[in-house]
């Protein structure tokens, strides 16, 4: 069996370093293994409008922005088609088919659902649309056949959903459908990296990001003006480092080697952590040493986007020749599906 993925990202704003350790780097490593046959890489534009109706503008203008954030971090075109959502209709097609197969209470069940409901003060009025994203990711990712996807934990749910619908139509209309497998980053860190404010997940929508594409003068005003252990008021106090976002960051982004750089007071995270409980190593310490590691990590990536921004019809061309590419297998899926459904009348 041929080993595809098929992952993506919302364009509701740039991405961020949540999206890079959690989703983007992964995909790099997978795309550079050589292990997969054909790699999707989504721009999801059709779901971000399910919540931004009103702005077609910003998701518009988002979607280029997603795409050299991309290229920026090292998603390469030529092993990956890089897609926009709205020009595969295909997938809207199979999600109406799809909604037939999943109740309305197993939607209202699904734990992301409910926590960006919430987030979004949807809780009177939901938008149907919204309320069928979840059904329309399994569209997505059904019709690559895809095996694989890369993305970040609070997707979970998501994919749990999608294997029931899979599963479902294979036995009402018989085996057709993939069974996709989600890949998780192994480094805990990276699974749902909180944001500056230290709230529950860096996100887009919250405006506590860290963004790819800052400058380096910007992310270091982000950084000293983190969040940390509350209760480490004085230098000599203990400090807590669970659930300090610094320290989060730190186990997220950083190597041994920014310390001989860096800090060589210190040879690993765990020494730095042992200073740090045992009182007597200050918030702005660490802090500007959680800068120094993330702008390490973040010049190169801030170079090339700044490459490709000069390139943008090239960047265009890539994202039609991947919309192409993506629109033939999905239409292949497609119809695979209504033939199972037997609803390919002429
Ligand atoms: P929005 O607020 O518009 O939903 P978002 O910041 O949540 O935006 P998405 O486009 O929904 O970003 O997520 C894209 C991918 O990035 C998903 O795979 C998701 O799991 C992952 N991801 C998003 N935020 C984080 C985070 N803070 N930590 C780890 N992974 C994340
Ligand atoms: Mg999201």
């Amino acid at each position: 069996m041929s080993k595809i993925i098929l992952t993506g990202d919302r364009p509701t704003g740039r991405l961020h370093v949540g999206h890079y350790v959690g989703s983007l780097k992964e995909r790099v490593k997978l795309q550079n293994s050589g292990e997969y046959d054909e790699i999707y890489i989504m721009i999801a534009d059709a779901q971000a409008l399910t919540d931004n109706a009103e702005h077609p503008e910003k998701v518009r203008q988002n979607i280029m922005n997603v795409a050299l954030d991309y290229l920026a971090c090292g998603i390469d075109p030529e092993k990956c088609h890089i897609f926009i959502q709205s020009m595969v209709p295909e997938l809207t097609e199979l999600t109406f088919y799809y909604m037939n197969l999943v109740t309305v209470s197993r939607v209202q069940r699904n734990p992301t659902v409910k926590a960006e409901i919430k987030q979004r003060n949807f809780e009177a009025s939901i938008p149907v649309g919204f309320f069928c994203y979840p059904i329309s990711q399994a569209a997505d990712i059904t019709a690559f056949r895809a095996t694989t996807v890369p993305v970040g934990e609070d997707q979970m749910p998501m994919i749990e959903q999608c294997k029931e619908i899979v599963h479902k139509f294979n036995s009402v209309y018989g085996e057709t459908l993939t069974d996709p497998e989600i890949v998780l980053p192994s480094n805990k860190s990276c699974l749902r990296l909180p944001g500056i404010d230290g709230k529950a997940k860096m996100s887009k929508s919250l405006g506590n990001c860290i963004y790819l594409s800052d400058e380096e003068d910007v992310v270091k005003k982000k950084v000293m003006s983190m969040f940390t252990d509350p209760n480490h008021l004085r230098v000599e106090d203990p400090g807590q480092v669970e659930g300090n976002p610094v320290f989060i960051y730190l186990d997220a982004f950083c190597k041994d080697e920014y310390f001989e750089e860096f800090w060589p007071e210190y040879k690993n995270l765990d020494e730095l952590k042992a200073h740090y409980q045992r009182g007597g190593l200050g918030d702005v310490k660490v802090k500007k040493f959680l800068n120094k590691v993330l702008q390490a990590e973040l010049a190169p990536i801030r170079a090339r986007r700044k490459e490709w921004e000069q390139k943008l019809p090239e960047v265009f061309a890539i994202l039609k020749e991947g919309s192409k590419a993506a629109e033939a297998k999905a239409a292949e899926t497609l119809q695979d599906v209504k033939a199972a459904m037997r609803i390919n009348y002429f």
